[in-house]
């Protein structure tokens, strides 16, 4: 069963004692932001004519990090990908990264950072990675990590299979040109034109999860399993059709979704990448968050937050144009 915002109410009116719950303190906080795209460029627009912001997106993730300091319980941030856009001039890519993760790190505590598409347009991985702070060995981007012993954060990497990032001659650069040769017969592959239903997302712009990445993940849901820990998993690509648009979702969202169905611990799947966000929950009760974009707030707005994690929900808390969402799942 699916809900929209309006099914977001729904869960919260229906669900007894989330009013009683509101005076409960978190067990902890973390700050949110996605989709930046920062680029020192005049303003412009999406391919569907939506505008976008790019040096406004800089002064959105400072207002963000000057909040999250301000709280002074946040005890972590998630940048769910693409901080610097596509159309920032290359010989620039790597001073504007810079400048971007520089911002982030004003934050007074650690900001765990995930790869986007537009990242990997203006940067390798082999360059890109290590400047995010993304522990990694041979490419790869995703992680765990816990921050109390009662919840596991997993970061999956949504562009591991890709061909964009990864040297030309790369396995997965050859693998994800086999899988757009096959599903997408336009000659621009990032073009949907007579794409179907929900092979629309076979675009140059999306990628997959590999082999060993599944696997991984499949041992991290076992050990949380074990440890009765409650996992809420980020990627920068959306993982379930609910909310989101077809072009935006990850070519392999239902084998990764059928690993994790095969647990009863991930709670919550949070991604970017879609612009205009989203929120779903799936047939087996995960919560599906996608945050909206930074880069699309009209200047003097903002779009970012903060969540409350509790035993029983997240509470995503937004400014302006990131809406706030209660989670509620069983414990
Ligand atoms: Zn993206």
């Amino acid at each position: 069963m699916l809900f929209g915002w309006k099914g977001t109410t729904h869960i919260m009116a229906s669900a007894n004692g989330v009013a009683s719950l509101q005076g409960k303190r978190p067990l902890f906080s973390f700050g949110a932001i996605a989709d930046v795209q920062y680029a020192d460029i005049p303003d412009g627009h999406s391919f569907i004519g939506i505008p976008r912001y790019y040096r406004h997106s800089l002064l959105v993730l400072q207002r963000a990090v000057q909040k999250w300091n301000n709280h002074q319980k946040i005890k972590f941030v998630m940048n769910f990908g693409d901080i610097v856009d596509g159309h920032c001039p290359k010989d620039q890519s790597i001073d504007v990264v810079k400048e971007v993760v520089n911002e982030f790190e004003k934050f007074n505590g650690p900001v765990y950072h995930m790869i986007g598409n537009h990242c990997l347009y203006n940067l390798p991985r082999d360059k890109l990675l290590p400047l995010l702070n993304i522990p990694s060995i041979d490419g790869r981007a995703y992680y765990d990590f816990s921050p109390i012993p009662e919840y596991r954060f997993v970061v999956l990497d949504g562009y591991d299979i890709s061909a964009i990032g990864w040297p030309q001659d790369h396995p997965n650069t050859l693998e994800a040109l086999k899988i757009l040769r096959e599903k997408n017969p336009n000659t621009e592959k990032n073009s949907p034109d007579g794409l179907v239903g929900m092979d629309r997302r076979f675009l140059m712009y999306n990628g997959a999860v590999g082999k060993e990445q599944l696997e991984w993940l499949d041992g991290v849901l076992q050990d949380a399993t074990k440890l009765k820990q409650k996992v809420v998993v980020c990627c920068h690509l959306p993982l379930d059709p609910g909310f989101t648009s077809r072009e935006a979702i990850l070519w392999n969202y239902d084998e990764v979704m059928d690993v994790i169905h095969c647990y009863n611990c991930v709670k919550v799947c949070l991604a970017g990448h879609d612009h205009q966000g989203g929120h779903s929950v799936d047939s087996h009760g995960i919560h599906h968050r996608v945050l909206e974009a930074a880069l699309e707030c009209p200047p003097g707005t903002d779009a970012f937050g903060y969540i409350d994690v509790y035993e029983n929900r997240l509470s995503l808390v937004g400014t302006d144009q990131l809406q706030s969402t209660d989670m509620c799942f069983n414990p």
